[in-house]
């Protein structure tokens, strides 16, 4: 998959910490032009107002509804952020039965000492039990897999089965460079291993949902667009 193919698989409704209902992203995704669009709110961290276990199944069946309404003119997909960070997810009790019932699940702050994340291993052990895509949303790959050789980090990854995610929101950057760019030479190891995603993390401007030109200008450079997850 890829040509063809405009994703953003990394938004967030109010179902979670964002300002639009799921219906606007995906109408402005549709609108826009994106062939799938993935709802991911935040999936019960204490970090900020995320999707508590009494409202999973107004969630799912609200995006899945969106999905029948759009059917032929976007996919759209539903899955959720999971926080890495123990002390602020119980990773340990992850409704699995629930989480294997979506599309998409990501996983943050994974190997990200500073934000008190759980190492990838943690995460792969927990995303073996899912039978759905499992990625890394927004990860400074070159600071997370610090000592590690671009191949490395792509056997490793390639082994727990975990995508990557290239975000193009305005936090994920050093330098004022996007993380993904950072670590140009760490993805193009990934090419034909592990597979690559785009979202933009948009939470509250609308114009947001459609912010993959960078990202997907980044992947035709270097002519990763087959390695796009859809
Ligand atoms: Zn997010």
């Amino acid at each position: 998959m890829g040509e063809g193919s405009v994703i953003n698989l990394h938004t967030h409704s109010t179902f979670s910490d964002g300002v639009f209902g799921a219906d606007r992203i995906v109408e402005k995704a549709a609108t826009d032009g994106l062939t799938h669009i993935a709802i991911t709110d935040h999936f019960a961290t204490t970090k900020v107002c995320s999707l508590q276990e009494g409202e999973f199944e107004d969630y799912l069946e609200t995006i899945r509804h969106l999905g029948r309404k759009y059917d032929g003119t976007i996919g759209v997909l539903v899955g959720v952020e999971v926080d890495a960070n123990p002390d602020r997810t119980d990773l340990e009790n992850l409704p699995i039965d629930f989480l294997n019932k979506l599309d998409i699940v990501l996983f943050e702050h994974v190997n990200e000492r500073a934000n008190g994340g759980a190492d990838l291993r943690t995460v792969g052990r927990i995303a073996s039990e899912l039978s759905v895509p499992c990625g890394l949303a927004h990860s400074d790959l070159e600071t997370a897999f610090d000592g590690l050789r671009p191949s490395e980090v792509a056997e490793e990854l390639a082994s727990l089965g975990l995508f990557v995610e290239l975000n193009t929101a305005s936090p994920y950057k050093r330098g004022g460079i996007a993380y993904f760019e950072r670590a140009e030479e760490i993805i193009r190891s990934f090419r034909g291993l592990v597979k690559i995603s785009v979202g933009t993390d948009a939470h509250r401007i609308l114009s947001e949902v459609s912010n993959v030109g960078g990202a997907y200008a980044f992947v035709r450079r270097i002519d990763m667009i087959d390695d796009l997850l859809f």
